[in-house]
Protein backbone atom coordinates (compact mmCIF):
# COMPACT_ATOMS: atom_id res chain seq x y z
CA UNK A 1 0.00 0.00 0.00
CA UNK A 2 1.06 3.51 -0.86
CA UNK A 3 0.92 6.41 1.73
CA UNK A 4 0.06 10.19 0.54
CA UNK A 5 3.01 12.08 1.61
CA UNK A 6 0.51 15.28 1.94
CA UNK A 7 -1.59 13.51 4.63
CA UNK A 8 -0.63 10.45 4.99
CA UNK A 9 -3.37 8.68 4.00
CA UNK A 10 -3.20 5.09 2.76
CA UNK A 11 -3.49 4.92 -0.90
CA UNK A 12 -6.00 2.11 -2.63
CA UNK A 13 -2.95 1.59 -4.94
CA UNK A 14 -0.55 -1.42 -5.01
CA UNK A 15 3.17 -0.71 -5.24
CA UNK A 16 3.05 -2.64 -8.04
CA UNK A 17 0.42 -1.71 -9.94
CA UNK A 18 1.83 2.04 -10.52
CA UNK A 19 4.25 2.64 -13.42
CA UNK A 20 6.37 5.92 -13.74
CA UNK A 21 4.99 8.89 -14.42
CA UNK A 22 1.79 7.77 -13.44
CA UNK A 23 -0.45 10.42 -11.62
CA UNK A 24 -2.68 9.28 -8.90
CA UNK A 25 -5.09 11.12 -6.58
CA UNK A 26 -5.11 11.16 -3.04
CA UNK A 27 -8.76 10.70 -1.81
CA UNK A 28 -8.49 12.41 1.11
CA UNK A 29 -6.57 15.31 0.10
CA UNK A 30 -7.18 15.59 -3.04
CA UNK A 31 -3.95 16.30 -4.07
CA UNK A 32 -2.41 14.95 -7.43
CA UNK A 33 0.70 12.36 -6.51
CA UNK A 34 3.18 11.86 -9.63
CA UNK A 35 5.04 8.18 -9.41
CA UNK A 36 8.84 9.66 -9.88
CA UNK A 37 9.97 6.42 -9.40
CA UNK A 38 9.66 2.76 -8.47
CA UNK A 39 10.87 0.34 -6.52
CA UNK A 40 11.06 1.37 -4.32
CA UNK A 41 7.39 3.82 -5.34
CA UNK A 42 8.38 7.61 -4.46
CA UNK A 43 5.72 10.05 -5.17
CA UNK A 44 6.04 13.71 -5.95
CA UNK A 45 3.16 16.10 -4.71
CA UNK A 46 1.83 18.10 -8.00
CA UNK A 47 -1.25 20.30 -6.12
CA UNK A 48 -1.61 23.27 -7.59
CA UNK A 49 -3.04 24.02 -4.04
CA UNK A 50 0.91 24.35 -2.61
CA UNK A 51 1.35 27.31 -5.77
CA UNK A 52 -1.84 28.68 -4.73
CA UNK A 53 -1.31 29.49 -1.40
CA UNK A 54 2.64 30.86 -2.05
CA UNK A 55 0.55 33.21 -4.50
CA UNK A 56 -1.62 34.28 -2.24
CA UNK A 57 0.39 35.06 0.80
CA UNK A 58 2.90 37.18 -2.40
CA UNK A 59 -0.92 39.38 -2.89
CA UNK A 60 -1.22 39.80 0.44
CA UNK A 61 1.99 41.42 1.18
CA UNK A 62 0.58 43.51 -1.99
CA UNK A 63 -2.41 44.30 -0.67
CA UNK A 64 -0.88 45.30 2.97
CA UNK A 65 1.90 47.53 1.06
CA UNK A 66 -1.05 49.15 -0.61
CA UNK A 67 -2.67 49.94 3.21
CA UNK A 68 -0.43 51.08 4.08
CA UNK A 69 -0.12 53.83 1.43
CA UNK A 70 -3.28 54.45 2.34
CA UNK A 71 -3.39 54.80 5.66
CA UNK A 72 0.26 56.90 5.04
CA UNK A 73 -1.76 59.54 3.30
CA UNK A 74 -4.75 60.02 5.43
CA UNK A 75 -2.60 59.95 8.29
CA UNK A 76 -1.27 63.29 6.11
CA UNK A 77 -4.72 64.45 5.53
CA UNK A 78 -5.73 64.85 8.81
CA UNK A 79 -2.69 66.49 9.94
CA UNK A 80 -3.67 69.12 7.31
CA UNK A 81 -7.08 69.87 9.10
ZN1 LIG B 1 -3.52 13.06 0.89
Amino acid sequence: MLKCPECAAVLDVDEDEVEEGEILNCPECEVELEVVQINPVHLNVISDETDAEEDEEESEEGIDEKKKEEEEEQAEDEDEE
